[in-house]
């Protein structure tokens, strides 16, 4: 319902939104909930039973949505929206077997228009499903432009691999690219972030460069971390199927032993002193846990991918008991049904019904905007923040607490706005 209010006051920019529950994530469910938007920015978030500090008559609408469930939109901190196209064309199995055959239809003549074309699809469907902001990487950078132009928020990263076919390839081809796509970026809303691929991947002076890059330029940094018992292998003796795979396609780390930890690896190349956003983080052993929880890093674990590539167990839980930040991706569709974070987060729901579901909710929304590093402005429902949020229906069936109501139920998100406007 849209009530046009006074417009005596003069503040027409001003919409108030109601539900009968707000989640803000920062503090508990607000039951009969207020929320007042003015100017893309939450200016209000209270109980309509108590005292409003801004009242109905100095907005320009208010939209009562009753039954439904506010909430921030959720974050998606890893994902490559450009491989949406290869989305049930690659079977579930181990990721080396996949990575083959996903690079075999990469070099396709054909790739790059699918892949330009996917990136739109995949931010399409992503703020369908209630996402708000993405950390995407893309291989060449050509997803920055498609982004540009969709209301999702979006920190873009490029991705580095030493010795690729394709720039970006060493540092100075990835410090080129960065240069000209920084041109594109909107404060708070097109962020442009680097992506060295992996250790195996990246030669240690070009992560080092890369590392000090991201300082200078303030730019978030994300990287693929201990994602498969392979790259454990070849972190210890430098062989096995990651070698292996290094020397068909002639790059440049085959041959090399990384004579220490991995995260003293990222240490002494200035990645760890970051706040890096590390995906994966599979496999990882004790003392590497003890390590992380004293950088600033955050893991992004992503469920369904996890599982379409048969992983061991994920060990989140341990990294959330040592405070290490742990948020959750979807990966690309190329593993995975769906771009949805609040599908990732119910099956966490559903496997793991003894951790708070708090918990799990933050995962999907305020720790994955403290991995991108914008926290400041979403994340949460919070005064001051940028007014990205959604509406999922409650489920009359469901639980009262409606934060079990929306991860124990199968509504969907059915409205998202995006810097206060309505984009779905
Ligand atoms: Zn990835």
């Amino acid at each position: 319902m849209i009530v046009p209010a006074c417009r005596l006051t003069g503040i027409l920019m001003m919409n108030i939104y109601r539900a009968r529950w707000i989640i803000p994530i920062e503090g508990p469910p607000i039951e009969h909930g207020i929320l007042a938007v003015d100017n893309g920015q939450i200016v209000q978030v209270a109980s309509a039973h108590e005292k409003p500090g801004l009242t109905d008559s100095a907005a320009s609408s208010i939209q009562d949505f009753g039954e439904s469930i506010l909430l921030p939109g959720f974050v998606n901190a890893h994902t490559h929206l450009e491989l949406t196209c290869y989305r049930d064309q690659l079977s579930p199995g181990p990721l080396w077997t996949w990575l083959e055959q996903l690079t075999a239809l990469r070099f396709r003549s054909e790739a790059e228009p699918l892949e330009r074309e996917a990136v739109r699809i995949g931010a399409a469907e992503s703020l369908a499903a209630g996402v708000t902001c993405v950390g995407d990487i893309s291989r060449t950078g050509l997803s920055v432009e498609v982004l540009k132009k969709s209301p999702i928020r979006k920190v873009c990263f490029l991705e580095l691999i030493s010795g690729a076919s394709r720039p970006p390839n060493d540092a100075s081809t990835l410090a080129t690219a960065f240069e000209h796509m920084a041109k594109l970026a909107e404060p708070e809303r097109l962020v442009i972030g680097v992506s060295p691929h992996a250790v195996y991947s990246v030669v240690r002076e070009e992560l080092s460069a890369v590392a000090t890059l991201a300082k200078a330029t303030r730019a978030p940094l994300t990287m693929h971390l201990l994602e498969t018992d392979e790259e454990v292998a070849w972190l210890a003796r430098g062989e096995g199927v990651v070698a292996e795979v290094l020397n068909r396609h002639s790059l440049p780390n085959a041959d090399v032993v990384i004579d220490t930890d991995v995260l003293e690896w990222l240490s002494q190349t200035g990645v760890l002193s970051g706040s890096p956003l590390l995906a994966h983080v599979n496999y990882v052993s004790d003392r590497q846990l003890d390590r992380l929880a004293e950088s600033r890093a955050t893991v992004v674990w992503c469920p369904r991918a996890h599982r379409f590539f048969g992983h061991a167990n994920h060990r989140w839980r341990a990294m959330l008991s040592r405070r290490v930040n742990v948020c959750v991706g979807t990966d690309s569709a190329a593993s995975n049904e769906s771009l949805s974070i609040l599908d990732e987060l119910r099956l966490v729901r559903r496997n793991h019904p003894d951790v708070p579901p708090e918990v799990i909710l933050e995962m999907g929304t305020l720790r994955g905007a403290v991995g991108l590093g914008l926290d400041d402005i979403v994340g949460s429902l919070k005064l001051g923040k940028r007014a990205d949020f959604v509406k999922v229906p409650v489920n009359p069936n469901g639980d009262k607490d409606p934060v079990l109501n929306l991860l124990d139920g199968e509504k969907a998100v059915d409205g998202v706005w995006v810097d206060g406007a309505a984009v779905v």
